[in-house]
């Protein structure tokens, strides 16, 4: 086998009824002649929608290509310690929210999936909540501007929000909670809001539905009120009063963290994770929704929203994200003349708003044009970048 420097990658587009129909044709000129909404471009080894790479004449699946020699392929410490490509590299382009979720952490996902297994409970049951062992950490990267809910708003501040809609059906909930403004306090307060059936589902629904449409000139129940026409009858349109709402703005990037309840509103951006779709789901989503098993892989703990940016560090020509898992790491570069890469793992390059050209110098070179994406086996040991724009990359 003669092994390349570069290898231009095919991407598989999800299309998901969440997604955009506009977004990557209008940031990456790509094709859409059938109006499909293209939620997900995904960039990695995934078994359900690997990359291809055009290796001597043929199309080879990214997850073949690096069994011939992981070691080689991935580098020997990302070979030892995950065994496969340790990230999956996506755009993802929503037009609609996506489900409230919480990813549990590593060992929660290893005893969840072993106990459902024990259980016979088949992988793709529509009850299954773990359908691997690893862990989901995500870092999200905006393009554009991009909304999210991520983590929880203090006690104080989630009360006073209902104090504020001054809901009938929930008076009793809301009363025990202003006697327990703690985690415990939350946890209940969550877990019951959540548990909520029938009559006194729909009750508080209504009245938050006709508050929000009298209130459209507050953000909040604006946002309550454009997700309601999407998700009507969900009990996750409470979650805005509950969890921070925030827009992260072009070049901003967010961590989300294990146990933390989030989801991603409207927007388009780069989402780099650990290889895995355990998600417990909490709201806005006709999916399943395990209330004791989310309870139980959820921390209560209030977060900051000026505590949810991710820090980055500016280091010879990069900007690296601090990202505090070993699965992945995240950089991107503006404006960049022949910079030099070290490689100590596979990478993903992809060309964000412009044209992207990588060198070695055993002579090899590949040109990309925006939106497209290169695999970099981790035997290639450096190289370099060129761009007038940006492009980001995926390593670990
Ligand atoms: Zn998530």
């Amino acid at each position: 086998m003669n092994y390349q420097s570069f290898y231009k990658m095919t991407n598989t587009i999800q299309n998901y009824d969440w997604g955009s129909k506009t977004a990557m044709q209008n940031l990456f000129s790509f094709q859409n002649n059938s109006a499909q909404r293209q939620a997900e471009l995904w960039m990695g080894a995934h078994p359900n929608g690997c990359s291809l790479l055009l290796i001597e004449g043929e199309l080879t699946k990214l997850s073949d290509f690096i069994a011939q020699d992981p070691q080689l392929i991935l580098g020997e410490k990302t070979a030892d310690e995950f065994g496969q490509l340790p990230y999956l590299f996506k755009v993802l382009a929503a037009e609609k929210a996506l489900s409230v979720q919480v990813h549990p952490n590593k060992q929660q996902a290893q005893e969840g999936f072993d106990k459902e297994n024990q259980l016979g409970i088949s992988c793709n049951a529509f009850d299954r909540n773990y359908k691997d062992s690893n862990h989901k950490p995500e870092v999200v990267f905006a393009l554009t501007e991009y909304q999210a809910m991520n983590g929880f708003r203090s006690p104080a501040e989630i009360l006073k929000h209902f104090q504020l809609l001054n809901i009938l059906e929930l008076e009793q909930l809301v009363e025990a909670f202003s006697d327990n403004l703690t985690e415990d306090g939350l946890q209940t307060f969550f877990q019951v809001m959540l548990l909520l059936e029938g009559e006194h589902k729909m009750n508080a629904l209504q009245a938050l539905s006709i508050y929000a449409k009298n209130n459209l000139y507050n953000p909040l129940f604006h946002l309550i009120a454009d997700l309601e026409t999407q998700h009507p009858g969900d009990i996750g349109l409470f979650s805005p009063l509950m969890l921070n709402v925030l827009t992260l703005q072009a070049g901003e990037a967010m961590f989300l963290d294990a146990c933390t309840p989030h989801a991603y509103i409207k927007g388009t951006g780069l989402e780099i994770m650990a290889n895995s779709d355990n998600v417990l789901r909490a709201g806005l989503t006709p999916k399943y929704i395990d209330v004791p098993e989310l309870v139980a892989n959820t921390i209560f703990t209030s977060v900051m929203t000026e505590n949810l940016l991710l820090k980055e560090k500016s280091e010879e020509g990069w900007q690296n994200y601090i990202v505090p898992v070993p699965d992945f790491k995240f950089s991107v570069a503006d404006n960049v003349s022949e910079l030099n890469v070290k490689v100590n793992s596979a990478e993903i390059v992809f060309a964000v708003d412009s044209q992207v050209r990588l060198n070695h110098r055993n002579g090899s070179t590949i040109t990309i044009k925006k939106g497209e994406s290169v695999f970099i086996p981790a035997y290639v040991d450096h190289y370099q970048v060129t761009t007038s724009g940006q492009l980001a990359r995926a390593y670990n």
